[in-house]
């Protein structure tokens, strides 16, 4: 067995074994396993597997290597975990099955239109910056209850989920509980939170998926 596939394997056991600790139902907790700057030859042993779940953050990179792969494995469901311009909102609604990242009117207002024009649906999650930070993209916490709400009524779009990035260099704990808390108000139920420093701290906390990357293909 490669490196990858043993890694993979160890991030499914630690999901498994933090879902029990935080009593969650097992198997409640989605791995997106995140194959950005990695290619097909790295992620094609992962697929093989098991795994079905995929993120990349560049809409241009994952054009290179996922329309092959989806052929090959038409159960694959690929997210889109990084920021999206509204000029990729046509190839992003045509590739990705999730997009988590919308964060502002304009790009929901262009994803309704791709969405009505190609009849394809992704599933959407709103960004959430929960740590306010300036270079980050999402939205603001405050607004964020209120843009779902117009996502839907304005634009027609069902969000599905919340996602977050906390800031770096601060504890978690506090970026999971605040999302958890919104999608709550929103009335919102999937959590896209924590990375490969933080996961198991995110099941904790009520992640519904986690966005591991390093843990499973190494570092970047
Ligand atoms: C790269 C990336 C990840 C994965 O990060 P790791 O620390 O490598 O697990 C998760 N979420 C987003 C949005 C990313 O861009």
């Amino acid at each position: 067995m490669g490196d990858t596939v043993q890694q993979f394997f160890a991030v499914k056991a630690k999901i498994a074994a933090a879902e029990q600790e935080a009593r969650r139902e097992a198997g409640a907790v989605t791995l997106v396993a995140v194959s950005k700057t990695f290619d097909a030859a790295d992620i094609r042993p992962v697929i093989e597997a098991g795994q079905r779940v995929f993120g990349e953050n560049r809409v241009q990179e994952a054009q290179g290597k996922w329309p092959d792969l989806k052929q090959a494995f038409p159960d694959i469901e690929l997210h889109l975990i990084g920021p999206l311009q509204s000029n990729k909102a046509k190839e992003a609604v045509a590739l990705f099955d999730v997009i988590e990242t919308v964060d502002r009117e304009k790009i929901a207002a262009e994803l309704a239109k791709e969405i009505a024009r190609q009849g394809r649906s992704p599933k959407l999650y709103v960004q959430v910056n929960t740590g306010s930070e300036p270079q980050k993209a999402g939205i603001e916490p405050r607004a964020a209850i209120a843009f779902v709400a117009r996502c839907r009524d304005v634009h027609g779009l069902a969000i599905e989920g919340l996602m977050c990035i906390p800031p770096a260099d601060e504890n978690p704990g506090p970026h999971f509980a605040l999302l958890e808390k919104l999608a709550r108000e929103a009335g919102v139920a999937k959590l896209s939170m924590g990375m490969s420093g933080d996961y198991e701290t995110a099941i904790a906390f009520g992640a519904t998926s986690v966005r591991v990357g390093s843990a499973i293909f190494g570092s970047r």
